[in-house]
């Protein structure tokens, strides 16, 4: 497959798990307080390399993946994700930097499921939002327990998977994750003709 094709795959997953995202979060009213970013200041996030394809092309298309590269590479040990906006400023719309490309974790975070020794779905949320709107929270946990909608984390990761076993099985800090998706894809496009920013 080409490298492009995959990377179209990946975005499509995302696509539709924004879409189960929505679904979910119309649902139960559940969401992110207004300038959080909590979840983001974890150490040691990790996603697949697969995940993290979409930012590196998209980086590449923009003529940067290779400054970004260097860059990332002195830094690839910290615990923190180096997308992380240390503060948010009058025109950024959060505290990533990379929004539209965030791996799995980052989208699903918050508001699906994984599921127990029972094999039942048990939402995965924050302390945030547990607090902030306990009566949602508890509506959520109760429509679950009975069966209702919600995304599960094990679906998309198998999906991710299916995709591409080589490079969507294995888990990395995201910082790891991101200088090798940046080497597959600089390394790709060495001796091929780049692709067009089309924004
Ligand atoms: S990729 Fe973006 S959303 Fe995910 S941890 Fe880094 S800054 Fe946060």
């Amino acid at each position: 497959m080409k490298l492009y094709q995959t990377v179209n795959k990946v975005e499509k997953l995302f696509t539709i798990l924004g879409k189960d995202l929505n679904r979910f979060q119309d649902a139960s009213k559940l969401g992110c307080l207004p300038g959080c970013g909590l979840c983001c200041h974890k150490a040691d996030i990790e996603a697949s390399v697969l995940e993290m394809l979409p930012f590196a092309y998209h980086l590449l298309k923009k003529n940067k993946a290779a400054v970004f590269y260097e860059k990332l590479l002195p830094r690839m040990n910290e615990p923190i994700c180096v997308l992380l906006a240390p503060v948010l400023t009058e025109h950024s719309e959060g505290f990533c930097t990379d929004y539209k490309n965030r791996p799995l974790i980052c989208r699903l975070f918050g508001f699906s499921a994984m599921l127990n020794k029972s094999h039942k779905p048990v939402l995965v949320t924050c302390k945030i939002i547990k607090e902030s709107d306990p009566v949602n929270y508890e509506i959520a946990v109760i429509s679950i327990e009975n069966g209702g909608y919600v995304p599960l984390i094990s679906n998309y990761f198998s999906q991710l998977r299916n995709i591409d076993p080589d490079l969507g099985t294995k888990m990395l800090t995201i910082n790891l994750a991101m200088v090798k998706a940046l080497e597959i894809v600089l390394n790709y496009y060495s001796y091929r003709r780049k692709p067009k920013n089309s924004g």
